[in-house]
């Protein structure tokens, strides 16, 4: 996980290791000093350190709306 990568409500991510559900996929809808997730398995809400979080995702499996408007205005 490249963990310059600016992080958005609405993305979603692949953590290395599954939920006790069975899901590896995870959407972030909280950033701040922490990330607030929930698993897209179960529904269950998690906040991590953004510390633990770039040691668990693996990578991005959907960005935000917001990502992608900011990529493009940079590419400009
Ligand atoms: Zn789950």
């Amino acid at each position: 996980m490249n963990i310059t990568e600016k992080l958005y409500p609405g993305d979603v991510v692949l953590m290395r290791k599954p939920h006790p559900c069975g899901s590896l996929e995870w959407e972030v809808t909280r950033v701040g000093a922490d990330v607030g997730m929930v698993c897209l398995g179960c529904k269950r809400r998690v906040l991590l350190t953004r510390r633990d979080f770039t040691r668990q995702a693996r990578r991005f499996v959907r960005r935000a709306p917001e990502a992608s408007a900011t990529e493009n205005s940079n590419n400009i």
